[in-house]
């Protein structure tokens, strides 16, 4: 999955945007379940976000394998996401895919 973007506010993964896990793992809800809370919270996440280099974002974009329990979601091909492109971020009460499309 090249074409991933996550707006999530708190995870060690996220950088700008960008989800640097190299598996990504969807639960049956849809929600994340990779996702990994840093110590400082949302404050630590823009702090490193702020000391990291523009040009060194391009570096970010990576393959990431996603894998998906969402047995419910039209994009799940045995439990590998097909979608061409995937947005993820934090719902009300967890950080969630936002591309699931319902049978
Ligand atoms: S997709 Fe999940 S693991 Fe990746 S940055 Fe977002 S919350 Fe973290
Ligand atoms: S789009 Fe569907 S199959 Fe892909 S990760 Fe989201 S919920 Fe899973």
């Amino acid at each position: 999955m090249e074409n991933l973007k996550c707006t999530t506010n708190n995870c060690e993964f996220h950088f700008k945007n960008h989800c640097t896990a190299s598996v990504l793992e969807i639960g049956e809800k849809g929600v994340c379940k990779s996702k990994r809370k840093r110590a400082g919270g949302a404050y630590a996440q823009a702090i490193a976000e702020f000391e990291l280099a523009d040009e060194l974002t391009p570096l970010l974009d990576r393959e990431t394998e996603v894998q998906c329990n969402c047995k419910t979601c039209a994009h799940n091909k045995d439990e590998t996401c097909s979608a061409s492109e995937l947005l993820v971020g934090d719902g009300v009460l967890s950080t969630k895919c936002f591309t699931k499309r319902n049978k």
